[in-house]
This record gives C-alpha cells, sequence and structure tokens, in this order.
C-alpha cells in the first residue's frame, strides 16, 4: 500500500482534540507525510432573516473570532510543529470547508475525531459523518468514547 503524502487534521479544538491530534501526527511520521492542520469557525446566524433588521451583521465579531480561533491554531501547530503555510483556518460549515481545503491542497487523507463539541449522542457526530460523506480522499476517524 502506498504511503499517504498530505494529512489534514480538522481540529475543533475541543476535550478530546488532543487525542485525535495525536493520531494525526503520528499517522504522518510512519508515513513520512506532510502534515496540515485546519479550523473552521462557524457562520453565526446574524444575517438570518427570521430575526428582522434588528440584529446588525457585526464584521467586528467576525474578526475577533478569527483572531481568537488563528491564536489557537498557531498553538496547536507549534506543539505539532506545522509551519504557517500549513495551519488553514476558514468561516463557513466546517465539513464543505475541510473537504475544498482538502482538495485545493492535495491532501490524500483527512483526520477527524469521531465527535467533536457537540457531544456524543450520535454514533458518528454530523462534522465527521458529513467529511466522510463529502471527501473524495480517505478520512480516519478517530474513534472516541465516553470513558
Ligand atoms: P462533530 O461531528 O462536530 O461532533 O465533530 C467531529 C470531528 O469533526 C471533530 O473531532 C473534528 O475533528 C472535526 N470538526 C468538527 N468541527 C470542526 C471545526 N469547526 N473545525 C475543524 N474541524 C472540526
Amino acid at each position: 500500500m502506498q504511503n499517504y503524502q498530505h494529512i489534514l487534521l480538522a481540529a475543533d479544538f475541543s476535550e478530546h482534540g488532543q487525542y485525535v491530534a495525536q493520531k494525526a501526527y503520528d499517522m504522518a511520521q510512519q508515513n513520512q507525510a506532510r502534515l496540515s492542520i485546519i479550523h473552521i469557525v462557524d457562520n453565526l446566524p446574524i444575517t438570518d432573516t427570521t430575526y428582522g433588521p434588528a440584529i446588525p451583521f457585526d464584521v467586528d465579531l467576525d474578526t475577533e473570532l478569527m483572531n481568537a480561533a488563528r491564536k489557537r491554531l498557531a498553538e496547536l501547530g507549534k506543539q505539532l510543529q506545522i509551519p504557517k503555510a500549513a495551519q488553514f483556518i476558514e468561516m463557513g460549515n466546517a465539513k464543505l470547508e475541510i473537504v475544498a481545503v482538502a482538495e485545493e491542497q492535495n491532501v490524500d487523507l483527512i483526520v477527524v475525531g469521531s465527535h467533536g463539541r457537540h457531544g456524543l449522542a450520535l454514533i458518528l457526530g454530523s462534522t465527521a459523518n458529513g467529511v466522510l460523506h463529502h471527501a473524495k480522499c480517505d478520512v480516519l476517524a478517530v474513534r472516541l468514547k465516553n470513558n
């Protein structure tokens, strides 16, 4: 079997994130692959017409969220020895952005946790499930359990 050459870790900074990150790091070492990381800042529903024009579109809030996320991603990048150019941050729908960046960057393996910030209620979290369905490359869903 051919080694993976470019692995993308989807980091949501959840409680189990370190375990998933370690798995991605180990996979990269074993395959002598490049490792990149990505975090998606969720789109806030501040332009939702349901709430009418009373809620302004707050660009500053978006910028602040992006900056905070960028800082956390940089910390994880430092820990995993990943250069800035391989740290990706996007705003929008997590599963779609992860898959889009994976294609743009010629990633051949995406590593996600089986669950993230949305809890362990489902067999597979919605982001992990969405990435599995949409990705054109292999996906490793690192199994996370309650105990
Ligand atoms: P979920 O499906 O939300 O329970 O999350 C499952 C996995 O998808 C997490 O362990 C992460 O690997 C990835 N993931 C979820 N949300 C994000 C996000 N906003 N940015 C990057 N990766 C994410």
